[in-house]
This record gives C-alpha cells, structure tokens and sequence, in this order.
C-alpha cells in the first residue's frame, strides 16, 4: 500500500494548532501566528520571558566580550614579562660565562689566547672584550 504523500508542510502555531505559523520565535524558535508574535525592541517573540531573556543573553555576550578584552591584554602583559624575563636570563647566562671565562676555571691562558686568535674576522668585536 502507498504510504499517503505529504502535502507542503505548513508548520502550525505553537499556541493555536489551527493557525499557520508565519515567524518564529528569537529567542526559543517557537513557530507562531500573527497574533502571537510579540515585537520587542524590533525583534519577534512569544513571550515577555523570551524577550527578557534574549536581552540577558546580549548582556551577557557583552560581559563575556569584555572578559575576553581582559585577558587578551593580561596575556599581552605577561607575554612581555616572559620576554623580559628571558632577556635577564640571557644576560645572566652571558654574565656568568664571561666570568668563566675570565677566570682560569676552565681555560688556561695558553688555551684562551689560541682560541681568541684562531676566532674568525666577523668575531672581532669578541676578541677584545675575550683577550686574557
Ligand atoms: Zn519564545
Ligand atoms: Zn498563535
């Protein structure tokens, strides 16, 4: 037997199952007649709740917009604490090993005038700061 064909949906009114649904709700989706669409601040609503609600629902974005304004620039900040923390790092490591190299711990001073002399041309700002 063949199934009976469906004819062009026509979605009812949520509240009046007899009446066409010509919008829906913003809010909830709610299919509804002319006569039970509410217009609030210029959008279509079933209800003072669903009105009230989407109204929440801005201010909360709102909220959450600003929050996120908030720790865009609290990871900005501390992005920048992290570079200048990397940066005193460096120079303490830079610090440290000079004064390693200064000092006869590692390098002898026959070791450390053949390494400064075999260093290439490029590396000659080096040479005086690393002479023995
Ligand atoms: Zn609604
Ligand atoms: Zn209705």
């Amino acid at each position: 037997m063949a199934r009976p064909v469906k004819a062009h949906k026509i979605v009812p009114c949520f509240f009046h199952q007899d009446r066409e649904g010509t919008t829906r709700c913003f809010t909830c989706n709610k299919s509804l007649c002319s006569e039970c669409a509410k217009t609030y601040d210029g959008e279509v609503y079933c209800s003072p709740q669903c009105a009230e609600n989407a109204k929440k629902f801005d201010a909360r974005a709102e909220d959450l917009k600003e929050m996120d304004e908030v720790y865009k620039r609290r990871e900005l900040v501390n992005n920048f604490q992290g570079l200048i923390i990397n940066v005193i790092i460096f120079i303490v490591i830079c610090l440290v090993a000079f004064f390693l190299w200064k000092s006869e711990l590692i390098f002898s001073t026959a070791v450390k005038t053949n390494i400064v002399n075999n260093m290439p041309e490029w590396a000659g700002f080096l040479k005086d700061i690393l002479k023995p």
